[in-house]
């Protein structure tokens, strides 16, 4: 059988894209996906109901190097509603800047005006007016500030003592500032894409999805994509259909892509791959946010819920910055170390601890992604090439000095017992500063760009602006590597947005 689409990966877009493109009854859909599948919020288990309850049950298990030599963990949910299963339900969008920057990229179709449609669709927020949609399928959340655990409360007072502004709604355009995080839950319950957007739609006998299959490779016959070979029940299977949507995650694409030949021959050679299309750009521009922590032990007897690790978060632009927004600021709580036992890469691992960080928003520093081998079984190689860039390395600097500021305030000193690191010394030092987030800086989890989109003459653009790969026909990408730039925010409303907006097009015939 022929379907009409196959997407693989039913993650923060892909899940979205099944479910919009089976909203017509006569196109078939199948939804391949490599974890399991878990078919109703009965049978969801704690860690994927559980905002920062350990994610390791359903991780990737990637590795990545933050800088040659130091290995770092880079987690991403291997289950239906992919990271947005095991996320920390940050719910942000991106700032207009953002999306102006991509329409100067040369990818028009994604200006402010023409994603704000998207953003306000795929959510429920009660916040409503000109800005937010009021009956999407992910619901947001944001905790009264009556609520706040006391250390988030004295960390929203120093942030206001320092002279942030108060922000009610962390959404709106122009809001910058201190204030409760927005959260896709419900009743403190993570709504992930399979929660939010299959759950409801699962009885469409249009819409078939698989879980527990391993897509290794898309099939390509004269330059045309016309199916998937894929690894289910411990079998190598083809599947065949007309078009074919890869939403595996910007770790996972961009490997497709390579095994499937398309990419630059370099990548390809090694691993004995033969060429379909040389496409220079496949694995490059790996992007992600990282951060630079002030760590502390709490005083004894600090009043906590467990279950809280970050509440309120402060959004503000870097001294001396053109780019609104382009950093934040939070504090997180990390009182059970059996709870998030998926956090490995923390300078203490033993007793309670909690921190200030900065993280940078608008990354410039480029990663890259190539592959070890052409089994799919063995993770690519990961270069994240952390704080390489000057102006993301004097942002960090004056992000762990802010961090420094609050730490040492007074509305935090009833909590802290004894700062752990950085030191003084090294806070006062730029070249010891630089050396320490070297040393320490990493993910946030919000990898980027790696089959980036933009116009023909762009020689590292992997698809156009509507998800269509260059040069092979009925094969697209839908998921976060398609950001040309990685935008101010955590990035998973931004995916889900991807995948309503490539939807828009794949449905009207113009993607
Ligand atoms: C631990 C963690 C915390 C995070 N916290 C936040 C947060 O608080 N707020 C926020 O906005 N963002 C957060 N993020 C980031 C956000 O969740 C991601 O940016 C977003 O989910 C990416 O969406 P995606 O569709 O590109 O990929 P994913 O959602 O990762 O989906 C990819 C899917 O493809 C599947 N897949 C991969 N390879 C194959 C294959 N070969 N065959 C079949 N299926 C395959 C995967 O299993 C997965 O289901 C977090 C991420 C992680 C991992």
């Amino acid at each position: 059988m022929e379907y009409d689409e196959i997407i693989v990966g039913a993650g923060s877009a892909g899940a979205v894209l099944a479910a919009r493109l089976s909203e017509d009854p006569d196109r078939t859909v199948l939804l391949l996906e490599a974890g399991p599948d878990y078919a109703s919020i009965e049978e969801m288990p704690d860690d994927l109901l559980k905002p920062w309850v350990s994610w390791a049950d359903h991780d990737w298990g990637f590795e990545a190097e933050a800088a040659p030599g130091r290995t770092i963990k880079l987690h991403r949910g291997k289950v239906v509603g992919g990271s947005s299963a095991v996320n920390g339900t940050i719910a942000l969008r991106g700032v207009p800047g953002d999306f102006q920057a991509w329409v100067d990229q040369g990818n028009d179709e994604w200006s402010w005006e023409k994603v704000l449609p998207a953003y306000r669709r795929l959510e429920s927020d009660p916040e409503g007016g000109d800005f937010h949609g009021t009956n999407g399928p992910i619901p947001i959340e944001r905790p009264e500030p009556a609520e706040w655990q006391p250390i988030q409360r004295a960390f929203h007072e120093a942030c206001l003592a320092l002279g942030y502004a108060d922000v009610v709604d962390h959404n709106l355009p122009d809001a910058t500032g201190v204030g409760s995080w927005p959260r896709n839950r419900e009743h403190g319950n993570r709504v992930s894409t399979n929660m939010g957007y299959l759950v409801p739609n699962r009885g469409r006998l249009n819409l078939t999805i698989r879980a527990e299959c391993l897509v290794n490779r898309v099939i390509v016959e004269d330059g045309v994509a016309v199916g998937v070979e894929v690894e289910s029940g411990g079998e190598l299977q083809e599947v065949r259909g007309k078009r074919i949507t890869l939403s595996a995650g910007a770790l996972v694409s961009p490997a497709i892509l390579l095994r499937s030949g398309i990419g630059p021959a370099e990548k390809l050679e090694p691993h004995g791959i033969g060429q379909v299309l040389d496409l220079p750009g496949v694995g490059e521009n790996l992007v992600d946010h990282f951060s630079v922590g002030v760590q502390a032990v709490p005083k004894e007897g600090t009043p906590h819920d467990v279950s809280v690790v970050t509440e309120v978060g402060l959004r503000y632009t870097a001294e001396g910055s053109d780019q609104f927004n382009d950093m934040q600021l939070a504090v997180s709580t990390i009182f059970d170390r059996e709870q998030v036992r998926g956090l490995t890469d923390h300078p203490r691992r033993s007793g309670a601890t909690f921190g200030v960080g900065a993280v940078v928003q608008r990354t410039r520093s480029r990663g890259r992604l190539t592959l070890r081998s052409a089994d799919p079984h063995e993770q690519p190689q990961l270069d994240m090439h952390y704080a390489t860039d000057a102006e993301d390395m004097r942002r960090l600097i004056e992000g762990a000095r802010l961090s420094w500021r609050v730490m040492h305030g007074p509305e935090m000193a009833p909590f802290v017992e004894e700062i752990i690191a950085p030191s003084a010394e090294v806070i006062a030092s730029d070249e010891l500063l630089a050396e320490y987030i070297r040393a320490t800086t990493s993910t946030t989890w919000h990898v980027t760009g790696t089959c980036r989109m933009g116009p023909a003459d762009d020689v590292l653009a992997v698809v156009d602006q509507y998800g269509q790969v260059r040069g092979i026909a009925g094969l697209h990408v839908a998921d976060a590597s398609i950001m040309p730039d990685i935008v101010s925010c955590n990035t998973n409303l931004t995916s889900i947005m991807i995948g309503e907006r490539v939807a828009e097009w794949q449905r009207d015939g113009t993607g």
